[in-house]
This record gives structure tokens, C-alpha cells and sequence, in this order.
């Protein structure tokens, strides 16, 4: 996409949504998410052998390039995406891409472009016909080979994150999660996009790798070319042009002093989460990707609340064998014993796909056959997932929690098939943890009207605010028009998690929050008076929410979140909220400068 270069004026401020905290100060990279086109044309017998060696030269480019990216990536520590590479590079060998290319150029005098467009077509039919949806969706490797190889045939440079390889603040229309999960703090310092919400997955990301972002700002793609100097605010959700010396020298400040505010909370971090009157909450964090233990480790979370496995599935031709995903488990529990470990089963669907994938293709994906709805449709990935959660649990302590449950008949439909796997292990010898806790997410609001029934089923309960918000509103997280209605302090909301607490207390079951509610500080206060036992969040959050959970009674959560359930309204409830934490925690509200 090249933009035309435009005279930005000076200390022009856009505002979007702050989707992940810090500042980043550089220049930026547009990353062009749209299609190339191939223009096809007949030509004469001359031109067929230039035709030819020029799909060949792409192929040698395109393969020198994934090799070079190949070994940046390696060299960065990031083995686990090594496989995404690999399986590119092996379909630049496939005879029938190499084959059926050069043999229309010379059979039927067609030029490489029009030539590759239609064998890349012909791929994409095989994998439309493919009866599992999974497999399916796995055309996406071959679209980017594809889209690789068109680019260098027409002489277009590459843009995908992986080949970035300088430090800069990526500008993109959208970013999908199995984009956002290839980027890492070295390279891309910031990023900006046109569309998405808070409570996106590229935004949980963004939030989990400690990258700056500013999205849903609707219109930077065309109003800002590569190479425009900016400044990222990702804590206002501030996006500036082309900043005076001034202003620059103001950001400056404001980084160092949000880099010394970490520091300070880190070196705190082994300290206990616990109330003045001895109440312990848990602090877990949420994990996407092996890469993030070390930093919940080091910001002193107490295990894993959530670990998203569906990331293991993305960015790869073939769903993970039970051993991949042993192995992927394994090393999470083994990193955090003694803490638990809660894996959720597989949660795809909903935004969690590159947007050129759809698990089914369906008009309203957020309520369609996603998470636990597939899995239960697709029992044999889901039997060998809870094969492996099991086989896992040997290890460590695991906690096996399903995603989107609406009723009792779901849940029960999952421990039948989590028992069949069990006895299946049991009459092989491999070793589990029979007494794994099972628990569920409460997410969809049938579930939390039916918190009672649900908590004699479970071992525990772990509240989805991301979902139960966007479902209970009818507000799509992930859709920055409406998100001035995401508001987790609607009546509806406090009540919907007033009633899932009791419901799990007279059960005697534990209840926590892994939702991106938990790790606001500005909600701490009432959802202890609440009564979770446990918050799981980004880790980079977990210092300044223990910071509250440290200076207050449960009592005095309960009488605030008595005097907010009296109010009537989301702006009165968060006006209240905010005055009483702010003037109790000046030192944790206050802006960085
Ligand atoms: C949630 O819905 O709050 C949640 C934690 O799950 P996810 O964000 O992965 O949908
Ligand atoms: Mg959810």
C-alpha cells in the first residue's frame, strides 16, 4: 500500500482504543493485509521459457527469504513458531505447486502469474472439499505461500511481521491473533490499527507480550505512510504524527517514568497477595504462548488461571498430535509447580482465526459453532486434547476447565467424553492425576442464571467477563463502534457476578475472574468484596492489582459494592468507583507524569 507522502502537520493526535499500556516513540511500518493480484495473459512460444525461469527465480527467492526468517527467528528464541516456517518451505517443494505451474506456462501458454494464480486455485478447491473443517481452515499456509511467491514474481516487496527485522511501530488495517502472536518486543516496538476492541485477542496479546498498542483508530492506515515518525500511548490510547521536538522530549519523560513505575512493582512481586485482614487471592496470569512463563513468573503470579490452548492450534498446517500438545503442557505445569496449572480446552472460533479463515464459514461467528460447541461436534480432536490435558496432569498440578458452557447437558456431554478418555489411559497404562479439578468458565449469561445448577457439576467456576460482558450487553468485544457500550460496571454485570459468587459459595465450589476485568485495579476492591478466591490476568497487571489487595478489608469491598448496587446507572456506578479509588490509591491511578 503505498501511500502518496503527505505533509502531516505537527503533533497531530489520533485517538483510538488504548489496548495495551506503555509508550513506544519510532517510525512506522505499514503491514499491507491485502491481496495481491494476479493478472493472467496469454503469451507466444518465445516467452515461455523466460515465463518459467521467472516463476523459478520466485520460488528461489521466496525459499532464500523463509530461510533467512527461518534463522532470525531461531536466533531470537523463538523455536515454537519455527514449525510455521517449516511448513512453508516445504510447500515451496511440492511438485504439484512446481509441476502444474511450469506445465501450464509451456502447455498452455499462460504467463507465471496467471499460471500460479490458477494452481494455487486449484489447492484451494482440494482444501475447500476437505470434509474437516479444521484441516479446512489450514489453506491459510498455502494462501501466504502463495501471496509470498506473487509478490516476488511481480517484484513486490514482503511484508509479513516475521520478515520485519528493525525496530518499529507496525501500522496495519487488522491484526488477527496468529499475526499478533508472531511479534515480539525487539522488533516491533508499538502497533497501530484501524480496526478491533479491547477485549480482542489481538489486544489481550498485545497486553500479554508487553507491546504498546493503540487499535481501532478506523482510518491510520490511509492517513499514515511508512516511515512517519509517531508516538504510541498505549495507556490513552493516543496515536501522535510527526511530533515537535517538544513533544517528543515530553513522551520521552513519560516513558522513562512508566519504565521506573514497572520496576518498582516488579521488585515487589514476591510479596503475598493478601488483604490487611488475612484474605489470600490467588493471582494467576493468562497464558497464550509458552514464550509468556517466564514473564508470569516474573511478575509473580501464583500459576496459570487460563492458558488459551487454542494458540497451540493456529499459525499451523495440521492440528498438534496428543504428544505436541503433552509436550506443550507438560512444560507450562513443569514451569510452575508447585502453582496449578488451568488449561482450557480448545476456544476457537469467534475472532480467534486469521481473518481470512472462518471455522465454518457462518454469519455470526460469536454465537456460532465455536469453543465448546465444536469441540463436542469434533470429538476426536477434542478426545485427543483431553487425552493430553490428562497425560499432562502426571506432571504437576493440572486444573481442566471447558470454555462457553450454556448448560448442565454441555458439561455433562464433556465429563462423559473426558471420562471415556480416561479409562481409555487407564487400559493403556499411561499414568494422569485422577483427582484433576474440573471446572468451567461462566461466560454466556444462561450460564451465570443458572450458577446453582452448574456449581454441582464442577470443582470450580472461572467468570469470562469478556464474553458474559459482550453477550450480556449484546455488545461485540471485538467492534470498536460499539465499544463506548462495553461497560463492566452495568448493573447487569455486578449482579450477574454477585449471583455466580453465591451460587459458588453455598456450593462450596472456589470461584475466580480470568476474564480482562480481573486485571483492572479499578475493579479489585469490589470483586473482593465479591468473594473470588482467585484473579488470573496478564501477568504485567498482577503487580498493581496486588498493590490494592494489599492495603484493604474484604469488609470494605463488600460495603462499596453494596453502596454501587443502589446506583442505576454504568456512569454512576463508575463515577462513584472511580472517586473512591483514586482518592484511597492516588499512587496506582496516577498517570505516569
Ligand atoms: C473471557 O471470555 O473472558 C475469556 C477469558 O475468554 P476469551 O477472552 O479467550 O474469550
Ligand atoms: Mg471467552
Amino acid at each position: 500500500m503505498a501511500l502518496e507522502k503527505i505533509d502531516i502537520p505537527q503533533d497531530t493526535l489520533l485517538v483510538g482504543v488504548a489496548a495495551s499500556p506503555g509508550i513506544a516513540l519510532g517510525q512506522t511500518y505499514s503491514v499491507d493485509r491485502a491481496r495481491m493480484s494476479a493478472v493472467e495473459r496469454r503469451i507466444s512460444a518465445d516467452e515461455v521459457p523466460e515465463q518459467i525461469q521467472a516463476f523459478m527465480e520466485a520460488v528461489r527467492l521466496s525459499r532464500a527469504q523463509l530461510e533467512e526468517v527461518r534463522s532470525a527467528v531461531n536466533a531470537r528464541g523463538l523455536a515454537e513458531h519455527l514449525y510455521i516456517l517449516d511448513t512453508h518451505l516445504l510447500i515451496l517443494e511440492d511438485q504439484m505447486l512446481l509441476n502444474g505451474t511450469t506445465a501450464l506456462i509451456r502447455d498452455e501458454f499462460l504467463n507465471a502469474e496467471g499460471a500460479l494464480k490458477r494452481t494455487l486455485k486449484k489447492f484451494q478447491d482440494v482444501f475447500n472439499s476437505i470434509e474437516d473443517e479444521y484441516l479446512r481452515e489450514r489453506r491459510s499456509d498455502i494462501d501466504s505461500v502463495g501471496e509470498r511467491l506473487l509478490r516476488n514474481l511481480k517484484g513486490q516487496s514482503q511484508q509479513p511481521i516475521l520478515d520485519i527485522d528493525r525496530q518499529v511501530i507496525v501500522v496495519a488495517h487488522d491484526m488477527s491473533p496468529a499475526d499478533t502472536m508472531l511479534m515480539d518486543k525487539a522488533r516491533i516496538i508499538g502497533f497501530v490499527t484501524d480496526l478491533g476492541g479491547r477485549t480482542s485477542h489481538t489486544a489481550i496479546l498485545a497486553r500479554s507480550l508487553g507491546i504498546p498498542a493503540v487499535i481501532g483508530l478506523e482510518t491510520v492506515t490511509t492517513r499514515v505512510p511508512s516511515g512517519t515518525q509517531v508516538i504510541v500511548d498505549g495507556t490513552l490510547g493516543y496515536l501522535v504524527l510527526n511530533p515537535s521536538a517538544e513533544t517528543y522530549r515530553e513522551y520521552e519523560e513519560k516513558q522513562q517514568a512508566y519504565e521506573n513505575r514497572e520496576a518498582e512493582l516488579l521488585s515487589r512481586n514476591s510479596l503475598p497477595a493478601e488483604t490487611l485482614d488475612g484474605c489470600r487471592v490467588r493471582l494467576r496470569g493468562n497464558v497464550e504462548l509458552a514464550a509468556e512463563l517466564p514473564l508470569a513468573l516474573r511478575y509473580g503470579a501464583e500459576g496459570v488461571g487460563l492458558f488459551r490452548s487454542e494458540f497451540l492450534y493456529l499459525n499451523r498446517a495440521v492440528p498438534p498430535s496428543e504428544t505436541d500438545q503433552v509436550v506443550a503442557y507438560r512444560s507450562v505445569v513443569e514451569a510452575m509447580v508447585p502453582h496449578p496449572v488451568t488449561i482450557r480446552s480448545l476456544d476457537l472460533g469467534g475472532d480467534k482465526f486469521a481473518p481470512e479463515i472462518n471455522v465454518a464459514d457462518e454469519p455470526n461467528p460469536a454465537m456460532g459453532l465455536r469453543a465448546v460447541r465444536f469441540s463436542l461436534k469434533e470429538r476426536r480432536l477434542f478426545k485427543t486434547q483431553l487425552r493430553a490435558i490428562l497425560r499432562a496432569s502426571a506432571f504437576g498440578q493440572v486444573r481442566l476447565m471447558f470454555p462457553m458452557i450454556s448448560g448442565v447437558a454441555e458439561i455433562r456431554a464433556c465429563k462423559d467424553l473426558l471420562a471415556e478418555a480416561r479409562a481409555e489411559l487407564v487400559a493403556e497404562g499411561i499414568d494422569f492425576d485422577p483427582h484433576m479439578p474440573i471446572g468451567i468458565m461462566i461466560e454466556i449469561p444462561s450460564a451465570a442464571l443458572i450458577a446453582d445448577l452448574l456449581a454441582r457439576e464442577v470443582d470450580f467456576f472461572s467468570v469470562g467477563t469478556n464474553d458474559l460482558i459482550q453477550y450480556c450487553l449484546a455488545v461485540d468485544r471485538s467492534n470498536e463502534h460499539v465499544a463506548y457500550l462495553y461497560e463492566p460496571l452495568h448493573p447487569a454485570i455486578l449482579r450477574a457476578l454477585q449471583a455466580i459468587c453465591r451460587a459458588a459459595r453455598q456450593a462450596g465450589i472456589s470461584v475466580g475472574m480470568c476474564g480482562e476485568m480481573a486485571a483492572d485495579p479499578l475493579y479489585t476492591l469490589i470483586l473482593l468484596g465479591l468473594g473470588f478466591d482467585e484473579l488470573s490476568m496478564n501477568p504485567p497487571s498482577i503487580p498493581r492489582v496486588k498493590e490494592i489487595l494489599r492495603l484493604v478489608r474484604r469488609e470494605e469491598g463488600e460495603l462499596l459494592l453494596t453502596e454501587l448496587l443502589s446506583l442505576a446507572t454504568a456512569s454512576e456506578i463508575n463515577r462513584r468507583l472511580d472517586a473512591e479509588m483514586n482518592r484511597r490509591f492516588p499512587e496506582v491511578f496516577k498517570p505516569f507524569l
